[in-house]
């Protein structure tokens, strides 16, 4: 019986989402105030859509692709080129407004824990497909190379999203090479300046390279200037709304 490598990274990353709960349960870095169903229903209920959709669109995922066209270009390499071109991808959702607002729909989170790593809106879970798919079939890496970026960058999602803390002595070491909570939460707070930065998805070195790494001291105000945090988790805002309002402000 051969074994549906998709499905097994899908099954993964539920047990990472998981462990990133238990984590923050453990040592939760901030108290939060909304409802926490509220915003994990939105929040999870958006991840199933994206998935759903993304297959139907798609029809096919990027470790099927690679299996289809078997190649042998090295493992490191697909790993730096995904996630530095991943990065500039975030970058550019942040600099072109025409980009900017689908990914407001993941900045609008008022609150940011592991379920953030869930929300996105689907036009931007579909240009990231696309872009991963396209890489694949440019560079036509080994099976397993697609499977351990999956691997990888689903942990890591989750790992900088998370509402946890850090020993001090974890967050200094993992920061020189590796995205960390402390590098990810600035990116998400509703000063847009402070929130211009720290890009990288599972490298920091990226942000190093392109000087936009930024150590700002905690911010707790998270989410979208202006928006109230009732309407950042009801659906129809974040998808639509949203999307509309920041449009206008083109
Ligand atoms: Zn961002
Ligand atoms: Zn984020």
């Amino acid at each position: 019986m051969s074994v549906d490598w998709q499905k097994a990274v899908g099954l993964l990353s539920v047990f990472f989402l998981m462990a990133a709960c238990v984590w923050e349960m453990c040592r939760p870095h901030s108290i939060f105030n909304l409802s926490l169903t509220r915003r994990w229903s939105l929040n999870f209920g958006l991840w199933v859509s994206i998935s759903i959709l993304t297959s139907l669109v798609f029809r096919l995922s990027p470790i099927a692709l690679a299996a289809s066209r078997p190649g042998e270009f090295g493992l490191l390499p697909f790993l730096l080129i995904v996630d530095a071109s991943l990065w500039h991808i975030h970058f550019s959702l942040h600099r072109f407004g025409v980009l900017w607002i689908w990914h407001a729909t993941h900045h609008s989170d008022p609150e940011m824990d592991a379920s953030t790593g869930l929300r996105f809106h689907p036009v931007e879970a579909f240009l990231e497909s696309a872009v991963l798919l396209g890489l694949v079939w440019i560079f036509r890496p080994a099976v397993v190379s697609v499977i351990v970026f999956q691997i990888i960058a689903s942990a890591s999602n989750y790992l900088v999203h998370a509402n946890a803390a850090l020993p001090r002595l974890v967050e200094n070491s993992l920061q020189w090479i590796f995205m960390r909570p402390g590098l990810h939460r600035p990116h998400h707070s509703v000063d847009p300046n402070v929130q211009k930065g720290n890009y990288g998805i599972v490298l920091s070195v990226w942000d190093r390279i392109f000087r936009t790494l930024h150590r700002q001291t905690f911010d707790p105000r998270c989410g979208i200037e202006g928006d109230p945090p009732a309407a950042s988790i009801d659906p129809v805002h974040v998808l639509a709304t949203l999307p509309w309002r920041e449009w206008k402000k083109l």
